[in-house]
């Protein structure tokens, strides 16, 4: 069974990312620099966004984090994403989610320019990846593509099932994984919360991927002895062996899923660590 270590992968980039900036430096081009507004303080959000800025300063970017209270209006938000619009030393920005319920988020995402989009939300980049145009492609997906392609593992004529139809994650990764490109030419099966019988379609998975936020939803049985699984999902759940009471976890029962799968990522240090390093991939190419 292959570990797909996303954290080691993740990292493996980041030094390609730090080696460039370091050339971009020497002919005289500005650091790349991503910006990312934070509102509210849930805990997860501000651990997300605290990793993302942290990875900026591992390969030698610029960041800012702009953090605004929870009960800020829609309009002031607006105002704050039209400034870094405007803000020719951003190359590229991201609003972290999930925005407080007061907000319609499509409304903010549509707001934030498309060549500042690094996060590829605005439905000029959905449009663009979904007619197989240049576009910035959303991390997490763009994440699970780099990881395949990483470890070498085939696409080509493979049925890949994915659970899980989010615009952020289960719908362009369909896009991706079925284009007539590489890591691409699977036939997919893209599965939701109304789907029937999901087990007798997950064991006909050669590529299995979980997006769902429920944790250890995929159990052994339901996947195809030799598939390949990855576990997008990050649940937080009550662990008394842990010192905060609690540990992530992810949506594939892991000790089940190694018994059947010839390769997993692991929660943490799987697909997470991917979602930071294709951010930076876009921010450099923001700011090229
Ligand atoms: P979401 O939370 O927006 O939606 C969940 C999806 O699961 C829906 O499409 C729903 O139809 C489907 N679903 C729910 N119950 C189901 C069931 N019983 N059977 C089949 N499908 C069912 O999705 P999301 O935003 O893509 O998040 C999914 C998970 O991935 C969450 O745990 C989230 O934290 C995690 N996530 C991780 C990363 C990362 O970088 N690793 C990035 C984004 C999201």
């Amino acid at each position: 069974m292959t570990l797909l270590d996303g954290k080691a992968t993740s990292l493996a980039i980041q030094e390609e990312l730090r080696l460039e900036v370091l050339e971009r430096l020497k002919i005289g081009q500005d650091r790349p620099h991503l910006a990312a507004i934070i509102v509210g303080d849930d805990p997860a959000s501000r651990a997300y966004v605290g990793h993302k800025i942290k990875a900026c300063e591992r390969v030698g970017f610029d960041s800012s984090l702009i953090e605004l209270p929870l009960n800020i209006r829609e309009d002031e938000l607006i105002r704050e994403v039209e400034a870094l619009n405007n803000d020719v030393n951003v190359d590229g920005f991201i609003v972290q989610l999930p925005l407080p319920e007061h907000m319609n988020e499509q409304t903010i995402l549509q707001a934030i320019h498309p060549d500042k989009d690094v996060d590829g939300f605005h439905p000029i980049h959905a449009g663009n990846l979904s007619l197989g145009l240049p576009s910035f492609i959303p991390a997490t997906p763009a994440g699970i593509i780099e990881l395949l392609e990483r470890y070498d593992i085939q696409t080509s004529g493979k049925h890949a099932v994915i659970i899980g139809r989010s615009s952020i994650v289960g719908t362009p990764l369909a896009l991706l994984l079925s284009r007539n490109a590489s890591r691409g030419n699977c036939t997919v099966t893209l599965c939701h919360s109304r789907t029937q019988d999901l087990p007798s379609i997950t064991r006909q998975a050669d590529i299995l991927i979980a997006a769902i936020g429920k944790p250890h939803f995929v159990t052994g049985d339901m996947i195809k002895p030799g598939a390949v699984v990855i576990d997008v999902g990050i649940n937080r759940i009550l662990d008394d062996s842990k010192k905060s009471g609690s540990r992530l976890t992810g949506d594939v029962d892991y000790q089940d899923a190694m018994q059947v799968a010839s390769a997993i990522t692991p929660v943490p240090g799987g697909v997470g660590p991917m979602t930071i390093a294709m951010l930076l991939k876009s921010t450099l190419q923001a700011s090229a």
